[in-house]
């Protein structure tokens, strides 16, 4: 425990120094992180060597920005495939963690992390937190949990979030979970009232309506962060006029921590060149212009356990080669358009989260892919992939039970299995679509 609080604060350290960096330093060192975890996968994870050779490359043969573009690119798809071996094979297993990530696609991918993959994915947040004001020894802190985190590794999962955050800063964490009912979320927050708020926006917005409609008073964080969601002005409008708080919006994912972030002058989001290689790719391809549209492909730089490399996140970016005004270095990027899941509306006119949707689904067992639909106002239509040997009827009880636990019993819950699911006219994957 000791040591991997030294551990902590020294990556802590080096990230809040990095942040001050010139953008030609951190340029430099990005391509030699790179450089490093591009190497560990080659001679340690099975499925990145078939890879490389299949694409004739070895890890020298990458030397500068350009040649980067010469490495295909890994979906989720790949990554969950069982067929390929993603995982490190010069890694303890047992030291390592397994999380499944939020499934917001409807196609959760289990990672496996080592101690310090976990430790720079919170850093890489916790930064962005502190640099906007947050301060974990005074500010009582909420965080909007999806659910308890699953783990087939329960006793370590726990001993590890400790690793992770640490003895201190937890006597002013508080955390609510979403799938408990809304009447105790709020009782909960006004206990707390909060200083800081982390959590999806939709589930913000959830709380900042029910805050509103019950008249609650004195509910107003200084610091609102939002992550893992696309923030739409609309949400930001709404959840500002009802805390009358300052909202920092987050890019990231479990695949890749803390990809970018606003600070205060809100002129567009710092990219954390120091812990991912971003790339804003067109459908050929090519990397697009500045101020263009283009997919995000990210490597995480500090996966070692199950690296991520030229990974397709399944957003998309405009990336801006210039720096923001307030000195901290970096490249900005503009407006993640991601996936936008639709609320649920319940018969009593209560809105919920996806979130809480998607994590629901994704934690029963059988269920490899999935969409929900709500179809009429009183029905819920699951689409499920099955993983093989599960029995179908269990999967259709067990979803129901889940469902019904967190919405209520006044929806009908019908579910069904499916070859496959499939995407919009886009052909973006929407884990939750609401017709109503
Ligand atoms: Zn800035």
């Amino acid at each position: 425990m000791f040591e991997s609080l030294i551990k902590r604060q020294k990556i802590q350290k080096t990230l809040q120094k990095n942040i001050w960096a010139k953008t030609s330093e951190l340029e430099e060192l990005q391509l030699q992180k790179f450089r490093v975890i591009l190497n560990h996968a080659y001679q340690n994870v099975p499925y990145y060597h078939r890879l490389f050779r299949s694409a004739g490359l070895k890890p020298e043969d990458i030397k500068s920005y350009k040649d980067i573009s010469k490495i295909p690119i890994t979906t989720r798809k790949d990554l969950r495939d069982p067929k390929n071996d993603v995982i490190a094979n010069n890694i303890k297993l047992k030291n390592c963690m397994k999380c499944k990530t939020s499934g917001s696609t409807g196609v959760p991918l289990e990672l496996t992390c080592t101690v310090e993959d976990g430790l720079y994915a919170w850093a890489s947040y916790e930064r962005v937190r502190r640099v906007n004001g947050y301060n974990p020894s005074h500010d009582k802190f909420l965080i909007l949990k999806s659910a308890k985190q699953k783990s087939n590794n329960e006793k370590y999962a726990v001993k590890y979030i400790k690793k992770l955050h640490g003895k201190l800063s937890d006597q002013n964490t508080s955390l609510i979970y979403l799938t408990e009912p809304i009447h105790n979320q709020i009782e909960l927050l006004k206990t707390i009232n909060p200083d800081v708020i982390w959590g999806y926006p939709s589930a913000i917005k959830v709380l900042a309506k029910e805050v509103k409609e019950r008249s609650i008073e004195k509910i107003s964080p200084r610091l609102v962060f939002t992550a893992s969601e696309v923030l739409t002005e609309e949400c930001r409008n709404y959840i500002t006029s009802v805390f009358n708080s300052e909202i920092y919006d987050v890019y990231g994912a479990w695949e890749t921590g803390c990809m970018a972030w606003e600070c205060s002058k809100h002129s567009g989001y710092h990219i954390n060149m120091d812990t991912v290689l971003l790339e804003f790719i067109d459908e050929s391809g090519e990397s697009v212009c500045e101020g263009e549209r283009g997919k995000v492909i990210a490597t995480n730089l500090n996966a070692f356990g199950m690296p991520r490399i030229r990974y397709e996140v399944g957003d998309i970016a405009i990336p801006l080669k210039e720096e923001c005004s307030c000195g901290m270095g970096g490249y900005l990027m503009k407006s993640v358009e991601g996936r936008e899941d639709d609320f649920i509306k319940l018969p009593n006119n209560q809105i919920v989260s996806p979130r809480i949707v998607t994590v629901t689904i994704k934690n029963v067992p059988g269920v490899s892919e999935f969409q929900a639909i709500q179809e009429k106002k009183d029905t819920i239509l699951v689409n499920i992939v099955k993983e093989q040997d599960f029995d179908e009827s269990t999967i259709h009880k067990e979803l129901a039970r889940a469902l019904h636990k967190v919405l209520g019993n006044e929806l009908n819950i019908e579910s069904q299995i499916v070859e496959d699911i499939i995407g919009d006219k886009s052909g973006k994957l929407r884990a939750v679509v609401s017709r109503i």
